[in-house]
């Protein structure tokens, strides 16, 4: 038995050998196509000549300097780079070292602005079904019931509401437009029973990821969450931890919703998993009200802004640039829910096709017209991973798709340089598992 506490401490998954473009081998021979980047992370395949080559480039020079004597050329420019990129106003990157990470610097930065304003008694607003980390902060705003259960007496309290989930959230003859504005009320009507006085920031995650499986929001949803939030001076915090980076086929998922946020957290597709490392990028006000306040922001971790995570994540950038990949997610996006619409669009337990760019999922329902999920005893989402294994595919399902404990769905993210040929061996080697756990 293995001495790592694996994920399932019962069981040791396959070991890895070797990855090349889309593909995984492991020990035994087996070979893997990654159809969900891992965790939404390996946007441009395993193994890319050019980031491997600018990390070496960085090694050699300098492998390790810590942020309290240096800074370095690659966490600069990588810090420039992301600021001409992002939304606007943004003024300030924190390099961290993962999606959690991030989420726990976005809450400490937007917690220290109110402090240093002079308004401490502020907490924190965020919405159900909604992942943002395991560590403890992350997890207290997070909204995923599976995962904050043990822990819950060592979470802060936070104020809730609905997730923008409509296929569960709109009823029969609602239109998507009440549907938003029944959300931005309950928004509006939560804020006003805690007073705005006391809310530090609303975190959502512009589209969710994992825990409701590529779930975006209704058209207006987060315009009518900026209004709200200026209305009543609250920051918003976007995590794009998963659904940033260029995975829903801009760089940054909240453009395509015409909004700015105040603070943005992102991982996962930065690094590209070459490297651990994520970022909070923050409005200029915040920034200013730092520095011209106790002008230190009371974080820091002993390898943040890493050189050759920094190196790593520049190379990604530049080379989703030069070769043109958002505009690749984009048609790639569309071929891909193209070829899952034609083979589970009239599934009978396929009950929603959803997501943008490259981050898909698919829905799983008892019934199409009910839409009753099957027992969350049968873990079916479990039984597609281990069939899709078998197959030789890498998918991403989760169960407690609807409030933490029933549901399930199979979220796909693939590599943005996946070729259509690919994604149509994905659909076909998915679906076959599907099927083969649905006999179960
Ligand atoms: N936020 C979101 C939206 C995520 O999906 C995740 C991880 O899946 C995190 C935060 C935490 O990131 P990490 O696993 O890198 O700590």
């Amino acid at each position: 038995m293995s001495h790592i506490l694996h994920r399932n401490l019962r069981q040791v998954p396959p070991t890895a050998v070797s990855a090349d473009g889309i593909r995984m081998r492991d020990k035994a021979g087996r070979v893997y196509i990654d159809a969900s980047g891992g965790a939404a992370v390996s946007s441009l395949g395993h193994g890319h000549p050019d980031v491997i080559a600018a990390m070496h480039r960085q090694i050699d020079r300098c492998a390790y300097a810590h942020t309290a004597f240096f800074t370095t050329d690659a966490a600069e420019e990588l810090a420039d780079r992301l600021i001409a990129g992002a939304p606007h106003d943004i003024g300030g990157v924190y390099l961290v070292s993962s999606g959690a990470e991030a989420m726990e610097t976005a809450l400490k930065l937007a917690r220290q602005y109110w402090v240093e304003a002079g308004e401490p008694q502020r907490r924190f607003m965020a919405r159900r079904q909604s992942c943002h980390g395991n560590t403890l902060g992350a997890l207290a705003v997070g909204g995923d019931e599976r995962r904050r259960k043990a822990f819950a007496p060592l979470l802060i309290d936070t104020v809730r509401i609905n997730a923008c989930y409509e296929y569960r959230g709109r009823a029969a003859r609602q239109s998507v437009d009440d549907y938003t504005a029944g959300l931005l009320d309950e928004l509006e009507t939560r804020i006003l029973e805690a007073g705005p006085e006391n809310i530090i920031a609303f975190v959502a995650e512009p589209v969710v990821g994992a825990t409701g499986g590529a779930i975006p929001p209704t058209p207006g949803y987060f315009q009518g969450v900026r209004d709200i939030c200026d209305r009543y001076r609250i920051l918003f915090i976007a995590d794009e931890v998963m659904c940033g980076m260029g995975r829903t086929g801009t760089m940054y998922a909240i453009e395509q919703d015409g909004v700015a946020p105040d603070i943005i957290a992102i991982a996962k597709g930065l690094g590209a998993g070459y490297q651990p490392i994520g970022a909070v990028l923050a409005h200029q006000t915040i920034v200013d009200r730092l520095r011209g306040g106790s002008g230190v922001f009371q974080h820091g971790h002993t390898c943040i802004g890493h050189p050759v995570a920094a190196a790593a994540a520049l190379e990604v950038q530049k080379v989703i640039e030069r070769d043109d990949l958002l505009a690749r997610v984009r048609s790639r996006g569309a071929t891909l829910r193209r070829m899952l619409g034609d083979v589970f669009g009239t599934h009978e337990h396929v009950g929603d096709i959803r997501g943008r760019g490259l981050l898909l999922a698919l829905e799983f329902v008892q019934d199409r017209a009910t839409k009753a999920p099957f027992a969350p005893e049968r873990k079916l989402h479990a039984a597609i991973k281990a069939k899709a294994m078998e197959n030789g595919l890498m998918v991403y399902p989760m169960g407690g798709t609807i409030d933490g404990q029933v549901g399930d769905h199979v979220l796909l993210a693939p590599p943005f340089i996946a070729t259509a040929a690919d994604l149509s061996e994905i659909v076909s080697r998915l679906a076959d598992a599907v099927e083969v756990a649905l006999k179960q």
